[in-house]
């Protein structure tokens, strides 16, 4: 889960990396007496969970209150990215007299964690990744060690960070890793760490990725979701326990087994292309031994998006047999008229695998006015495409 930069800047300042004053607001007008607090000046930045914001017009320098409201305005309701910003921060502002980039982050590719480093902060770090790759630093972690005093220097050194400050981010690298750890964290970022002209060292912009895998032991962490940015039919899922991913498309997508899904999603969208570019709507894995509860539950949040045109069931029979699947989807397509949910919309499905012929025979019996049976996953794929296209 990503973090609001508001988020991440309270998540740094508990664990002790440098910050300025901040406060996030919802209406503009808010932005009055936060400005005069700090004697009038303030820099005013959307709230959205995406990079760039600066250069999108979403970070502006306000000279006293009123030019705070103004810009605070401005900035509500612009859409950055395709995200439309819902809350600023107010920050103190800084005397920036350098730009600095640090970051820990989970290296999966070398297995271990990692720290990198710029003294070109400030721009994109993808930028200079790409076109001065020396000037970023990285400096393998071993988790077990972690940042100690010895691990700072080295990836200060590294970067070739300038002398007078080389203390300060010692210790702003030792409580990053903190932060890190402590929050159970897959990338913490600052760009920019800056340089004030007092000499001091501050993060003005954090970036946090908090692991959700480590949720059962940060209880505090669930108050940090966007409950109002979930997509409700996502929420749905979840709340069914449900391994569910909205897409754009039109055609609904049921399987067992995340890597049927995913190939399913691959054969749909190249179906779709003979059907007016018609592309998967989601992805939906029931798991093995999926119950009728369970395809009813599938099929209930499919059939609430209103972008789904038609739906395709794609089981491959293993543990759990296809004529216990089969049952499945005709005593589902049952629950779901019964909860006055009557299906609408055309169901292709598709049964292979363990007992495939009595599955397909189960499915013929029940003769459901809108569910057809096509026995290759190339078929289905393309019956599917073709009524949703209708
Ligand atoms: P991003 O564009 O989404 O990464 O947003 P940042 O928070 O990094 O802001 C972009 C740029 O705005 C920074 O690199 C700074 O140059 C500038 N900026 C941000 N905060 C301040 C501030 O308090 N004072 C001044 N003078 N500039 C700031
Ligand atoms: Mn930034």
């Amino acid at each position: 889960m990503d973090l609001f930069e508001y988020q991440a800047r309270d998540i740094f300042a508990k664990h002790g990396v440098p910050v300025l004053g901040g406060a996030v607001i919802e209406n503009a007008e808010e932005a009055r007496a936060i400005a005069e607090g700090w004697g009038g000046r303030a820099v005013v930045k959307a709230q959205v969970k995406v990079g760039g914001r600066g250069k999108a017009g979403g970070v502006k320098l306000a000279s006293d209150p009123a030019d705070a409201v103004a810009k605070a305005e401005a900035i509500l309701g612009m859409d950055i990215k395709g995200h439309t910003v819902h809350k600023v921060m107010l920050a103190q502002t800084a005397d920036i007299k350098d730009e600095y980039y640090v970051s820990f982050l989970l290296d999966r590719t070398n297995r271990t964690f990692l720290a990198m480093a710029s003294v070109e902060g400030g721009v994109e770090i993808e930028v200079v990744a790409v076109e001065n790759p020396d000037a970023l630093a990285r400096i393998a972690v071993d988790a077990n060690e972690g940042v100690t005093d010895a691990k700072a220097r080295e990836i200060v050194e590294a970067a070739k960070f300038p002398a007078d400050v080389a203390d300060q981010i010692v210790e702003v690298l030792k409580s990053l890793w903190k932060v890190f750890i402590a929050e159970d964290a897959l990338l913490v970022e600052v760009n920019p760490l800056v340089k004030t002209g007092d000499g001091k060292i501050v993060a003005l912009d954090g970036k946090v990725s908090l692991d959700e895998n480590a949720d059962f032991r940060q209880p505090e962490h669930e108050a940090l979701e966007d409950k109002a940015a979930a997509n409700p039919l996502e929420a749905a899922a979840k709340a069914k326990n449900l391994n569910y991913v909205k897409l754009d498309g039109e055609v609904g997508i049921i399987g067992n087994g995340a890597g049927l899904v995913m190939s399913t999603l691959d054969v749909v969208a190249y179906a779709g292309e003979k059907h007016g570019n018609v592309k998967p709507a989601n992805f939906l894995d029931i798991g093995g031994g999926a119950s009728a509860q369970v395809m009813a539950n599938g099929l209930g949040v499919i059939l609430g998006d209103p972008d789904v045109k038609s739906v395709f069931v794609n089981v491959f029979g293993g543990i759990t047999a296809c004529d216990e699947v089969a049952n499945g989807i005709v005593q589902a397509l049952e629950l779901l008229a019964a909860g006055g949910e009557a299906v609408t919309k055309p169901l292709v499905v598709r049964l292979d695998g363990n007992n495939a012929e009595l599955g397909r025979k189960i499915l013929s019996d029940a003769n459901h006015p809108l569910v057809q049976r096509v026995d290759t996953m190339d078929e289905a794929a393309d019956k599917a495409a073709e009524l949703a296209a209708k």
